[in-house]
């Protein structure tokens, strides 16, 4: 795979203000591939001193600069010369994000994709985001207007980088937000790319400031910044409640995405044969990680055996490979996350959960590559943690219920409300569960459809707060300014 990293970008930079620069320490991070477990590229070790410049060059454009004065029209147009941007160079930024994830190509690409079209998206809705006016007293006119928060920050993990900055930035800046990114240190290198691209679109000094390092020092800086008027947040319930202590502290709103352990209910009138595919490939998606993924499939207990039976042919199947082999799925992220599912496997074992099929790793990956082969377990006994945690790898659970109402229990009986699929050919009772599911996404007979650029999404539960994604997400990234006119 040819990818190309003369650029600053792969070479250990912080990007404040338009311009490349080394981490103030002068420190460095190695990226390494997940595929072969070897550093190619290096990334600045960000911290306190460059967070400290991120923001106050955000803070400079958001009150000097002209991007929150600029027309909606004005800032939707270079959101689009953006995607446009992605858009020519989606086989260079495919290879990049392939490289930096270890996700097979054809799943990158499909993120570049996705990246580009959130641009798209909100490059078209940014001048369509409009206030109302409330009737009142007599002698007054008042009409209400979004506004943006001014500097937004914004903290992303490593599963996504692509989609997650696109995502995450396009409806920010859509309503005239300037921004500053803190990327997961695992994989960042299309975000990076993404800022330098935006600059030579046209996007004015400071709006886009992108400063990578380690969690708990440029995430913790970021987050905890005096100067910063919101954040959002993806990745892990135990750093959510950190982001969410810091926002407090800062009296500042923020988003939250935390995972899920999101359900797949399954009738016995479901079609199997579009069901059972899409069903598997949720959870072997990206390698499991997902914080969507349909990681338990509850089937009605009639049906059990001739689900699993599908299921299990299926997963046979499946084979984990390089970016290039281009297979159902890639290496987990590090060897720190094999570790992590390889844990749950072990306790699994440990606790007599029965292993009802595996896929398998190509035979010529290389040794020192993060792989790991799907599995399924089942029956889960319902309070064991493959049934209720996130196991963030490529595993699915397989829960039998017995009628509709145990279904709905089950469905909604982790911490956990993200997304879920109700699978039924009877509307009125897929229709009737999908209302009593507590998650931000129900889909029914799909899942997961078409990259969901236009679908708000988020959490209940303790999948957390907010939701992003959808014209939705226009209101999330600004607040409501009321005008209270007397004209007599
Ligand atoms: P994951 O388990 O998916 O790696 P994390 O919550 O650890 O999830 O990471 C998500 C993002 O949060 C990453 O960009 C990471 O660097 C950042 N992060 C990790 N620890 C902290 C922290 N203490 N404060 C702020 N951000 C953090």
């Amino acid at each position: 795979m040819n990818v190309q990293l003369s650029s600053a970008f792969a070479t250990g930079g912080v990007f404040i203000g338009n311009h490349w620069k080394a981490a103030q320490s002068g420190r460095t991070l190695d990226v390494v591939s997940p595929a072969d477990g070897a550093p190619f590229a290096k990334i600045a070790a960000g911290g306190k001193a460059d967070i400290d410049e991120a923001v106050a060059t955000a803070r400079r454009a958001s009150e000097e600069g002209p991007w929150p004065r600029m027309t909606a029209t004005e800032r939707g147009r270079l959101l689009s010369k953006l995607a446009v941007a992605i858009e020519l160079r989606t086989d260079e930024l495919t290879a990049l994000e392939a490289r930096d994830t270890g996700k097979p190509l054809k799943q990158a690409r499909a993120d570049i994709v996705a990246a580009a079209r959130y641009f798209e998206f909100y490059g078209g809705a940014a001048d369509k985001l409009h206030g109302e006016t409330i009737p009142f007293l007599n002698g007054y006119f008042v009409p209400t207007e979004r506004v943006p928060f001014g500097v937004t920050a914004h903290i992303i993990p490593w599963n996504y980088p692509a989609q997650m900055f696109g995502r995450t930035i396009a409806p920010a800046l859509a309503v005239g937000n300037t921004t500053v990114i803190k990327p997961a240190e695992e994989a960042c290198l299309t975000p990076l790319r993404f800022a330098e691209l935006a600059a030579s679109v046209g996007f004015p000094d400071g709006v886009i400031n992108i400063v990578p390092g380690l969690g708990e020092e440029a995430g913790a800086a970021l987050a905890n910044h005096p100067g910063i008027d919101f954040i959002s947040f993806t990745g892990s319930p135990e750093v959510g409640t950190l982001i969410q202590t810091a926002a407090a502290k800062n009296h500042i709103g923020c988003t939250l995405e935390l995972g899920g352990k999101s359900p797949h209910v399954l009738f016995s009138d479901a079609d199997l044969e579009v069901a059972i595919p899409v069903i598997v490939n949720t959870v072997v998606q990206n390698a499991g990680q997902t914080c969507s993924a349909g990681s338990r499939l509850l089937i009605e207990k009639s049906a059990y055996d001739k689900v699993v039976a599908g299921i299990q042919e299926k997963f046979k199947t499946l084979r984990a490979g390089t970016p290039e082999m281009d297979l159902d799925l890639g290496p987990v992220i590090s060897a720190n996350q094999k570790k992590r599912v390889e844990g749950f496997f072990e306790r699994a074992t440990g606790n007599g959960v029965p292993i009802l099929a595996e896929g398998a790793i190509a035979d010529n990956v290389p040794a020192g590559g993060y792989f790991v082969a799907p599995r399924i377990y089942g029956p889960v006994p319902r309070t064991n943690e493959l049934a209720t945690q996130e196991v963030f790898g490529p595993v699915l659970s397989i829960l039998p219920f017995e009628d509709e109402a145990d279904a709905v229990r089950l469905a909604n009986g982790t911490d956990f409300g993200l997304m879920a699929g109700v699978w039924s050919r009877n509307g009125s009772r897929a229709l009737r569960v999908a209302r009593q599911v507590k998650a931000g996404q129900v889909y029914i007979n799909a899942y997961g459809a078409g990259g969901g650029i236009e679908l708000p999404f988020g959490g209940m539960k303790k999948s957390g707060h907010g939701r992003e994604k959808g014209f939705e997400a226009l209101y999330e990234f600004s607040t409501l300014k009321t005008m209270i006119i007397k004209h007599g």
